[in-house]
């Protein structure tokens, strides 16, 4: 402990005496970091101190007991400097200082963390505050949210019980809204709370302002670790911060009448990254928690704004003004010194910011400035915009878009048609956007029920709060009935990408009858509802979805990643139309095409399944010929005669249906190059494993059911995985891989500018390669000779085999190319069954055995350092040889910056990654 001893936890900010800066969040949290930094740049900050999340991390370290030992003469130290910033006095005195604590860590965690305003309150500072407001209502109102929040954040009272005081008090004065009560009904509230607390608690609220701020301090650290806070980390891979920072700032008040208010507000729509005005919200004469309870509907800043909004919901001009004006009508000198403001902060930031403001009887203060969440349509766009005005290069803006979000904006919207046709229920606020269609549920518990039985569901509530987070997750998309923009479905939907339409206040949900009503119509649990994100339109019933727009913003930012990209993208395809989905999303060609699922198709697997039946015969008949003589040879060779014609019949049914499919891949590709891998898995796969698949398929081929049962059986293996799959299936029917070679270089000879690359599967040892790249190449000459043709096919192998990883000096003198079949790598690599480590990977990932599942992200310091292996000795042995990944990983951020770094050629992806893969790999070539 004694190391500890002079270390500084204590920042103070404001009054121009800034201890911090924007440059240090992981030490003061995004929060104070930002305070310290606009209360630098001059703008109007109520002073405060920041203790650093090194005290969290030593909180848990340690022990609250001996932090606090140490924290608190510093907390002493900082609060004397406040008093005499502001000439107010902490807990007593004329002028009481009141204070606001907030949790900030280093990555903002909307509604993780818990908040608490008008510390410092008791009944000797309400009477002081009273004397110098001369509003005793304000006053009253201060103190009952004070315990409200304190009671509910540090002393762990239900949230609700304060609510159900509240609306009891509001029933009896015959009132609706909170501003409706009168000091007298304020105090009985006050009253009523405190015996809540004595109740629920067993404890009387504390008076003493000391106390209060040292549990509000503790109760922040607590929450570092409080489930909701963990869920939110784990869903946002949010790792290695060492806790939150507490922020201690002077109290402003919002609600001191109707002269003050509060209020957030964006530099540019986060929903669209727009610039057309300056985005946000407000509410008169209330304190920060409203605008975001969805408890009053917040009023729009700007007069456009307003005006939008107010179209949007059918209120009149009249009406609008009256009840909903914006800022700039209501405070004009305000609004311009906000306006003036935004563009500060942006352009010191050079981001879009996400501003948070308060307005005590007319004065404006600045409670906040980070960096905007935004959906990755608003990232894509702001990025775009902000190199046109300079505000930022063409590297930075790259860099500002992550990739995994770019999924949003690749996944389909309404079609047009179908959207006009359908019935419209309703229209709330295009909080997030997007199309999603689903089941209705009513619980964050349903939705995840659902969603695990395979069911698409919209997750429909009154208001979401941080207790949903999973249900929201796993829904396509959120409806909410009351809450503005900035409500918390608003804000965590847009963090997720997901769909939501909030405040439809139309919209009467049901919970207890699991229904909703609006206006005439029922919509029950189970039924279909579609919703469209964008413009806040609710449907019944489901509507069809059209393929997203590939140009505009995205396109430019889509450009500079290839500009600055070292890596090839390629895409896992093996159908004409992913093919071409693929180009278009900016593939360079297929890096896996597998053959396989071209058997599964119509008619096709009857000819498969006939290939499969004979094809064991012969195989069996072609052993016992190795050791036979005489008689018994002859014999047999009459045996075999008749499977065989079988076999190479099936054969020549399933060449021109295979080299068909490789024609219309090859001219999807216009010119691309295409890495065919030969059959692959284990036979059995293919053929029907119930009674009456069997009994259909002996009927099929004309033999008796027991056949085909015989015929399965002795295809079980107990570990197909490791069985007999790959190159083993082509040592064993060479005619197969002779009849992939021979559809592959037809199709090569009809399409012009084709470039097949034909790769083996499964090869663990050098000589597999040679045995099957003999068969290749005969058949190629073959073709070659036929047609009159020369034909350019490159010949490779996968690694996916740990052995071949370790011996790819040897593969690698066969092999013009590797594609790292990572899916396989790791199952043997990390020996975890593909089919069954689901079962527990989870456990090991929440135990940080692994920090993710190796079969998402690539395990880089196991799998990987096979990988590096095989990479090293393949370029000693050809040092020019095409390297790639064609497993699951290469469409997976952290796994293709990992390819970037060890050198590979290209990575390759299944369609809807590869503008994840093309940006992925720029930001890793531009942060190398
Ligand atoms: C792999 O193993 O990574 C691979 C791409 O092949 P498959 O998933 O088809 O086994
Ligand atoms: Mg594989």
């Amino acid at each position: 402990m004694a190391r500890n001893k002079g270390k500084k936890y204590v920042y103070f900010f404001g009054a121009g005496r800034s201890e911090g800066k924007a440059a240090m969040k992981s030490l003061l949290g995004g929060k104070g970091a930002n305070l310290a930094e606009m209360a630098g740049l001059g703008l109007p900050v109520p002073p405060g101190f920041t203790i650093s999340t090194e005290a969290c991390d030593e909180y848990y370290k340690l022990g609250k007991q001996k932090l606090f030992g140490l924290v608190k003469p510093q907390i002493g130290e900082a609060l004397q400097k406040l008093e005499k910033a502001t000439g107010k006095t902490f807990g007593r005195g004329r002028r009481p200082l009141l204070l606001s604590v907030r949790s900030g860590a280093a990555v903002s965690m909307p509604g993780m963390m818990d908040t608490v305003l008008n510390l410092g309150l008791n009944p000797e500072t309400v009477k002081a505050m009273i004397e110098i407001s001369g509003n005793e209502r304000f006053v009253m109102d201060s103190y009952r949210r004070f315990i409200q929040m304190f009671g509910d954040v540090v002393m762990g009272v239900p949230h609700h019980d304060f609510e159900k005081e509240l609306d009891a008090v509001k029933a009896k004065r015959g009132v609706e809204l909170d501003t409706q009560l009168d000091t007298d009904d304020l105090k009985e509230v006050i009253r009523r709370y405190k015996a809540v607390v004595k109740r629920d608690t067993g404890r009387t609220f504390p008076d003493d302002p000391m106390e209060q701020l040292h549990r509000g301090i503790d109760a922040v650290f607590g929450s570092w670790n409080n489930p909701r806070a963990i869920k939110y980390r784990e869903l946002n891979d949010i790792r290695g911060l060492l806790g939150t920072a507490v922020n201690v700032q002077t109290m402003v008040f919002g609600n001191s009448g109707g002269n003050s208010a509060t209020g957030v507000a964006f530099t540019r729509d986060p929903s669209t990254g727009e610039s057309r005005y300056f985005y946000g919200e407000y509410l008169i004469n209330a304190q920060g928690e409203d605008v975001v309870a969805g408890i009053r509907t917040p009023q729009q800043i700007t007069l456009q704004g307003s005006r939008e909004w107010a179209k949007s919901q059918r209120i009149s001009e009249k009406k609008r003004k009256s009840e909903f004006a914006s800022l700039e009508e209501t405070m004009p000198a305000v609004f311009k010194q906000l306006d003036g403001f935004r563009v500060v902060l942006e352009e010191h930031y050079r981001d879009m910011q996400d501003l948070e403001f308060t307005i005590e009887d007319g004065t404006l203060y600045m409670l906040q400035t980070r960096n905007g969440k935004r959906t990755a349509a608003a990232a894509v766009r702001i990025a775009s915009d902000m190199i046109k005005e300079k505000l930022i290069t063409e590297k930075e803006a790259v860099l500002r878009v992550d990739p995994a979000s770019l999924d949003q904006l690749l996944h389909p919207v309404f079609v047009k048609a179908s959207e006009d046709k359908a019935l419209k229920l309703t229209t709330g606020l295009p909080a997030s956007p997007g199309a999603a269609t689903g089941h209705v549920v009513f619980s964050a518990e349903d939705a995840e029920l659902w969603s695990e039985m395979g069911k698409r569901v919209i997750l429909c509530r009154t208001e979401t709060s941080p207790e949903d987070i999973g249900g929201m997750a796993v829904a396509k998309g959120i409806l909410t009935s009351r809450g503005g923009m900035t409500s918390h479905a608003a804000v965590v939907a847009r963090g997720m990408g997901k769909c939501c339409v909030a405040g439809a206040g139309d919209v009467k949900m049901d919970y207890a009858g699991k229904r909703f009503k609006v206006g005439d119509n029922v919509v029950r649990e189970g039924d279909w509802i579609s919703l469209n994100g964008t413009t806040g339109v609710v449907y019944s019933g489901e509507v069809s979805t059209v393929e997203p727009k590939l140009s505009g913003p995205f396109g430019d930012i889509m450009k500079l990643a290839d500009k600055h990209r070292k890596l090839g993208v390629r895409t896992n395809a093996d159908t004409p139309h992913d093919a071409a989905v693929a180009v278009k999303f900016g593939a360079e060609g297929i890096g896996l095409c597998r053959t396989e699922h071209m058997f599964f198709e119509g008619d096709r697997i009857i000819a498969f399944r006939r290939l499969i039946l004979v094809a064991e015969t012969v195989k069996t008949l072609r052993r016992k010929l190795e050791t036979a003589d005489g008689d018994e040879k002859k014999q047999l060779e009459k045996e075999l005669r008749e499977p065989l014609k079988q076999y190479k019949l099936a054969l020549k049914e399933l060449l021109p249906l295979q080299r068909s499919d490789f024609v219309g891949i090859f001219k999807a590709l216009k010119g691309r190059p295409c890495t065919i891998r030969l059959l692959d898995p284990p036979l059995h796969e293919f053929l029907p494993h119930d009674e009456e698949g069997q009994k259909e398929m002996a009927e099929t081929m004309g033999v008796a059911k027991d056949e085909i049962g015989r015929l399965v059986d002795s295809l079980h293996e107990f570990n197909p995985m490791l069985g007999h799959r790959g190159c083993r299936l082509g040592m064993t029917y060479p005619e197969v891989t002779e009849m992939q070679t021979r559809a592959i270089c037809e199709a090569a000879c009809r399409v012009p500018d084709s470039k097949p690359e034909i790769m083996v599967p499964l090869v663990g040892n050098v000589k597999e390669l040679q045995n099957q790249k003999a068969i290749i190449l005969r058949t190629v000459r073959e073709v070659e000779k036929k047609r009159k043709k020369k034909l350019k096919v490159m010949i490779g192998t996968m690694i996916e085999v740990p052995r071949a990883a370790v011996t790819a000096d040897e593969i690698a003198a066969e092999a013009e190319f590797f594609s790292f079949g990572t899916n396989d790598l790791t199952q043997m690599g990390c020996g975890f069954s593909r089919d069954d480590a689901g079962k527990f990977l989870n456990e090991y990932v929440a135990a940080g055995i692994y920090d993710y599942d190796p079969f998402q992200v690539l395990d880089q310091r196991g799998v990987g350092r096979l990988m590096e292996t095989a990479v090293d000795l393949g370029r000693r042995t050809r040092p020019k040889i095409k390297l790639g990944i064609c497993g699951e990983h290469g469409g997976e951020p952290k796994s293709v910056a990992f390819c970037h770094r060890t050198g590979l050629n290209y990575v390759s992806c299944s369609p809807y990654r590869v503008p994840i893969a093309r940006l992925a790999a720029a930001q890793a070539a531009l942060t190398s």
